[in-house]
C-alpha cells in the first residue's frame, strides 16, 4: 500500500452502496488521485438504507468533496439533493454527488461511460447501424443514449420479446426515435451486450446464439459485463474476427467521468487513453 502524505486540507471523496465491499472505485480513484498529483482520498462507505439522509446531510457537515452511488440507493438519494443535470432527471437515477458548499447536484454518468469508451477507442457511431442486445435498464438508458447519436439504425433484441417491443414503443413515444424490434439479417457495426446472461456465475450462457448473421469480421462486440473478462459472446465473436471489448472500460471511464465533475476540470486525452485500456493494463483478475 503506497503512503498518502495528507494535510488538513485533504480532501474526502467517496461511494455509497450496499455492498461495496468488491467494488473498483476507491482503487480507480485513489489511482486517479495519485496521477493527477491532488490532495484528496476516496474511500467506500457501506450503508444501510435507513441512513441515507443522514449520510447526504454529513456530507454537507464533513464537506465532503463528492460522492458516486451505486446500488441500491441511486434513486434514495434524490430527495435529498438540491439541483440534478439533465441526464440524472431523465434516468431518475443518480449515481455522482457533487458538492459545491453544500449545494448538493446530481449527476448520472453511466450512459456517458460507454460512449466516452467509443470514442476514445476510435469507434463511430454515426452513421453506423447498432444492434442492442437486453431490455432492462442499462438496454433502456442505452437506447436513450444511442438515439442521440445520429445512428442510422438502431435496433433491439431479447429474450423476451414483449419486452424489447414495449421498451422500443415508449421510446419512440418519449423520444421520437425509431427502434427496430426485429432486427434485419445483416451484419451489425456495432453491437452492444446489456445483457446479464454470461456474467459469472453463468458463464455458459449466451445471449444469442451462434452462427448468427448479426455478427461478421467487421463488426464491434462491446460487452457491458467484465466478470468474466471474456464472456461467451466475446470468445465466439472473437473467432469470427469480430473486435471485442468487455464492460471494464465502461465502468473505469465511468469513473474519470465522476473525477471531473467532483474536481470541476477536464482530464488530459492521454488519462482517457490509459484508463480505457484499464483491464488490459492491470490483467482483470487481479483487479476483480
Ligand atoms: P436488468 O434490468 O435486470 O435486465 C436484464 C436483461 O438481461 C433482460 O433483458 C433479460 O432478459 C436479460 N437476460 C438475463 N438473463 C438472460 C439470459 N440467460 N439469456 C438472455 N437474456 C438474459 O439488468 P440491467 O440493470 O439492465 O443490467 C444488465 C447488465 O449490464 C448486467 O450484466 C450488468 O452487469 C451490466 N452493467 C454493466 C455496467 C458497467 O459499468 N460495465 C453498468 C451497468 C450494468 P429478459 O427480459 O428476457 O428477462
Amino acid at each position: 500500500m503506497k503512503q498518502h502524505n495528507f494535510s488538513p486540507a485533504t480532501r474526502l471523496l467517496g461511494l455509497i452502496g450496499h455492498p461495496v465491499a468488491h467494488s473498483l472505485s476507491p482503487k480507480i480513484q485513489n489511482e486517479l488521485i495519485e496521477i493527477c498529483g491532488d490532495d484528496a482520498v476516496y474511500l467506500a462507505f457501506d450503508i444501510k438504507a435507513e441512513e441515507v439522509g443522514g449520510m447526504m446531510q454529513a456530507v454537507r457537515t464533513m464537506n465532503i468533496g463528492g460522492l458516486n452511488v451505486t446500488a441500491p440507493y441511486k434513486e434514495a438519494v434524490m430527495p435529498y439533493l438540491d439541483s440534478f443535470d439533465d441526464t440524472a432527471k431523465r434516468y431518475h437515477a443518480v449515481n455522482v454527488i457533487q458538492n459545491t458548499n453544500g449545494h448538493l447536484k446530481g449527476y448520472n454518468v453511466d450512459i456517458a461511460g460507454v460512449l466516452k469508451f467509443f470514442e476514445v477507442k476510435g469507434i463511430p457511431l454515426r452513421g453506423k447501424n447498432v444492434l442492442v442486445l437486453g431490455a432492462g435498464g442499462l438496454a433502456r438508458a442505452l437506447l436513450n443514449g444511442l438515439s442521440a447519436e445520429n445512428v442510422s439504425l438502431l435496433a433491439v433484441y431479447n429474450r423476451t420479446a414483449e419486452k424489447a417491443a414495449e421498451l422500443a414503443a415508449q421510446a419512440e413515444r418519449e423520444w421520437g426515435f425509431p427502434i427496430c424490434t426485429q432486427p434485419p439479417e445483416l451484419a451489425f457495426d456495432v453491437v452492444i451486450n446489456a445483457t446479464s446472461a454470461g456474467m459469472h456465475p453463468h458463464e455458459d450462457t449466451c445471449p444469442i446464439a451462434f452462427p448468427t448473421p448479426w455478427i461478421d469480421e467487421h463488426t464491434v462486440v462491446f460487452d457491458s459485463i467484465y466478470n468474466p473478462a471474456e464472456t461467451l459472446l466475446l470468445k465466439q465473436s472473437a473467432q469470427i474476427g469480430a473486435a471485442t471489448y468487455n464492460g471494464l472500460g465502461m465502468l473505469v471511464l465511468q469513473a474519470l467521468l465522476s473525477y471531473e465533475i467532483f474536481t470541476n476540470r477536464k482530464l488530459e486525452n492521454q488519462i482517457y487513453q490509459k484508463f480505457a485500456d484499464y483491464g488490459s493494463l492491470q490483467g482483470v483478475e487481479s483487479i476483480l
